[in-house]
């Protein structure tokens, strides 16, 4: 993997084209080039990212979709494959105390990843409950540890040899028979600690009592590799990582649709553009989110409908004039009858009647985001996707969600006077689907339950079309920008293991 040849070295059988450039596609562009493959990514949009996207306009500057980034180790990992350090192509700002969980009676906890100050923190809420905090750090550790080592990463297809690649301690503590939830209580009695740190679940298209204890590991996670802001905004990142693509020969196209993966005789042999134009190579790897590859690009009808998908989500971009005191980088207003959010939104399909939502102001931690003296700020509502809301109409319903915002900040003494708000954009969950080719408007791809996790999970590269393989949120590992970015890795090894 660790072997680059230049272009010119590469014979037909080493070019693979990439559909589609959000950071699981410029993972797997790097990984493969390293590897010697000669790489080109087909971008439909105008600049690469994907969900990680950019709105700029009038001196603010938003990152579309992901607005905290965790595991650095990921992105060092990346850069270091290449030969490269990370510090010299993006700096990582700390968010430090990252999160402020805020109830509407008033309630608040603050995360850290300052023992110190977090397990203060937890006494004030629980009384005694540093010693659980303790046991949990220890517990996570551990299974946090052998989770990456031994499971997240490998390309396993079979769930014996997945699951016996634990020793049977760390089967007992993988907890994958006890809920989230349910985890948490073994360390935690207060509500407010266990919804906030189960919060988590919401991303991962389940509730902190369908998910397994497993993922105990995302906060956990937080808390031990901290939160940080890349310099720039999330964008700064994805940028060092296209100049990195770029250094070492990966060719990027933008605004360059694909309508079509184009095979014969069960095989892939190249992409078809808007235009009708055809490019051939032995291998495609498809970036696009897995049940869409499959209906619009393969025009396979079946097969897509059984994979689980995430919500969707509305996200507001707003430019303010000024500062906005009480609100620090980053913010989730949970509701006070937090279970019954989750049936709303994961079983009676509808739109919380009490809204959790985030609020990020990125400008808090890079003032150059928004212009001086002025907030840069992002809120994000979690929806049920279109598919299962039927017919909406988005402006009446955004218009209410944003009237709900501006009332629970308000209630929180966060004056936030409407007329400040020079600049918005709104992008509901159909944009989202439009814009990205995410699938029924899911925001962060495939679910992650039991069933939707390692073998279970729909596999990186296709099982009927050989040289078709897969890349991004909705294949191993799964969401969010460490695991894409491994995924382009463990994508590129499983291409090296079938043609090498
Ligand atoms: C609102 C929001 C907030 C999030 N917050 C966080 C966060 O704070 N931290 C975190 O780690 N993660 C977060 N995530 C998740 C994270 O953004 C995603 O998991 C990750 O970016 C997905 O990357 P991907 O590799 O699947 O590619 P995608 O981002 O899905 O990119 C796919 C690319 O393919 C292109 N494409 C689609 N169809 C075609 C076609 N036919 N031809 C050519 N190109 C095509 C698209 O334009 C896009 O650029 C968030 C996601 C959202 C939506």
């Amino acid at each position: 993997m660790n072997k680059t040849r230049t272009s010119g070295e590469a014979g037909a059988s080493d070019r693979v084209l990439i559909i589609g450039g959000g950071l699981g596609g410029l993972s797997a562009a790097i990984h493969l080039r390293l590897a010697g493959f000669e790489v080109t990514i087909y971008e439909a949009h105008e600049r690469v990212g994907g969900r990680a996207n950019l709105i700029v306009q009038d001196g603010f500057r938003f990152d579309t979709g992901p607005s905290l980034l965790n595991y650095p180790w990921v992105f060092e990992e990346l850069f270091r494959a290449a030969g490269r350090s990370m510090g010299d192509y993006v700096r990582l700002l700390p968010v430090d105390p990252s999160i402020r969980f805020l109830w509407p009676d008033g309630a608040s906890f603050l995360l850290s990843s300052n023992l110190h100050r977090l397990r203060d923190e937890c006494n004030r809420i629980e009384p005694g409950s540093a010693a659980g905090l303790m046991s949990f750090l220890a517990d996570a550790e551990v299974k946090y540890n052998f989770s990456f080592q031994k499971l997240v990463r490998q390309n396993v297809d079979n769930p014996v040899a997945w699951f016996s690649a634990l020793t049977p301690r760390e089967m007992l503590r993988s907890s994958v028979w006890r809920s989230l939830y349910g985890e948490l209580g073994r360390f935690f009695r207060s509500s407010r600690i266990r919804e906030a740190l189960g919060s988590y679940a919401m991303y991962l298209g389940g509730s902190p009592w369908s998910l397994p204890g497993l993922f105990s590991i995302l906060p956990y996670g937080e808390l031990a590799y901290g939160l940080w802001l890349p310099e720039g905004g999330i964008y700064g990142l994805v940028e060092a990582m296209a100049r990195l693509a770029d250094e070492l020969g990966v060719r990027t196209l933008t605004r360059q649709r694909v309508r079509r993966i184009v095979t014969q005789d069960g095989r892939a042999t190249g992409i078809e553009l808007a235009d009708g134009t055809q490019v051939h190579a032995p291998i495609i790897v498809s970036n696009v989110d897995v049940p869409t590859t499959h209906e619009e690009l393969l025009e396979r009808k079946t097969g897509g409908r059984r994979i689980a998908m995430t919500p969707g989500v509305i996200t507001f971009y707003w430019g303010i004039r000024g500062r906005v005191d009480g609100l620090s980088h980053h913010t989730i207003f949970l509701p006070n009858d937090f279970k019954d959010t989750f049936s709303d939104l994961l079983k009676r399909k509808r739109i919380p009647e009490n809204l959790p939502f985030y609020i990020s102001v990125p400008s808090d931690t890079d003032s150059s985001l928004a212009p001086p003296g002025d907030t840069t700020a992002f809120a994000l509502v979690p929806t049920p996707r279109p598919s299962e809301l039927g017919p909406i109409d988005w402006a009446a319903a955004a218009a209410a969600i944003r009237q709900k915002i501006l009332d629970r900040l308000r209630a929180h003494g966060v004056a936030l006077d409407p007329g400040r708000i020079v600049f918005e954009r709104v992008w509901t969950p159909d944009v989202w689907g439009r814009t990205f080719g995410l699938y029924d408007g899911s925001a962060f791809g495939a679910s992650h339950s039991l069933f939707q996790l390692g073998p279970f999970r729909s596999r990186n590269y296709d099982r009927r079309i050989r040289g078709l393989y897969y890349v991004g949120a909705s294949t191993t590992p799964g969401t969010g920008l460490p695991l894409v970015v491994l995924g382009g890795q463990m994508t590129a090894q499983r291409i090296l293991d079938h043609v090498r």
